[in-house]
């Protein structure tokens, strides 16, 4: 596609919180710059260029969209979580993925892909399953082989019915043929330190991911946000990518009435550098303080 722009990954690209006992890397397969229009139709060049100085780190200079695609690193107790796969290089899909983010996940893991324990997908659009497998001599075989990949029951029963992207057959159903896959339900708990956070609308059964260790929060956005300009304009929507556009609105709302002003860290799923920060009130809308 003429009008998106891949960024390489470079040293500065790897970030990692701490959440009381828990560690949570990111691990960047690309960004991309596009227009924002083009994933958010909401966002013109008029809004773009009215949005407040605390948004500059995730649009060019003139005015493009970085659009950030990562994988978070979970550790917490024994466990080693990944959440979202990213996109992936075997298909023909609209945003490129990487051939080596493979092999620099593996590299960020310690004890590499055989130490991951649950792989969490948000939710099951082809730039989050995307390397559940790899293509080995013909055939499709988990990346993460002693992994519980886990997805909400009604976004793999919504996927099933509707497979507009066309992510079964390479990175779902060759889980379920091993036995791999576990459908949740989707406030499920992981362990002591991890749950789902069922926010559906972008798709059928999307879920966030909430971490709660000695007293500190964080949440995992998946696509319930895009952009952290959504935060400030919540109404606007991935018209085209969403599942219910109504329903994703309405989810961003609850999301914003419960964790504003409150000391839960927001790592966005597509967040570009330094994709964390903590939602406040402002005088007119909330904002997204990345002064950690
Ligand atoms: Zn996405």
């Amino acid at each position: 596609m003429s009008e998106v722009v891949v960024h390489q990954p470079e040293p500065a690209d790897s970030l990692t919180w701490q959440v009381g006992n828990v560690t949570v890397q990111r691990c960047l397969e690309t960004v991309t710059e596009m227009s924002p229009r083009y994933l958010l139709p909401g966002l013109s060049r008029e809004l773009v260029a009215s949005l407040p100085d605390w948004t500059a780190p995730f649009f060019t200079p003139e005015g493009m969209m970085l659009l950030s695609v990562h994988s978070f690193v979970v550790q917490s107790g024994g466990l080693t979580v990944v959440v979202d796969t990213c996109i992936a290089d075997h298909s023909d899909h609209p945003l490129p993925g990487d051939a080596e983010f493979a092999n620099r996940l593996a590299a960020a893991i310690p004890g590499g892909l055989e130490a991951v324990d649950y792989v969490v997908c948000t939710h099951m659009h082809f730039d989050h399953v995307g390397w559940n497998t790899r293509l080995v001599d013909g055939e499709w075989v988990p990346t993460f082989p002693n992994a519980r990949y886990l997805v909400s029951k009604d976004e793999l029963a919504g996927t099933q019915a509707n497979d507009s992207m066309g992510v079964m057959e390479p990175s779902i159903t060759p889980l379920i043929e091993r036995g791999m896959l576990d459908a949740v339900e989707s406030d499920h708990r992981i362990d002591e330190n991890l749950s789902l956070v069922p926010s559906a609308g972008h798709s059928p059964g999307h879920v966030c991911v909430m971490i709660e260790s000695a007293g500190e929060h964080a949440l995992i956005t998946g696509d319930s946000f895009h952009s952290p300009a959504q935060l400030a304009h919540p109404e606007v929507s991935a018209t085209y990518a969403d599942t219910d556009s109504a329903a994703a609105t309405a989810t961003r709302h609850r999301l914003l009435e419960r964790f504003t002003d409150t000391d839960t860290l927001v790592l966005g799923t597509h967040f570009a550098r330094p994709t964390a920060g903590r939602i406040r009130s402002g005088t007119d809308r909330v904002w997204f303080d990345t002064d950690l």
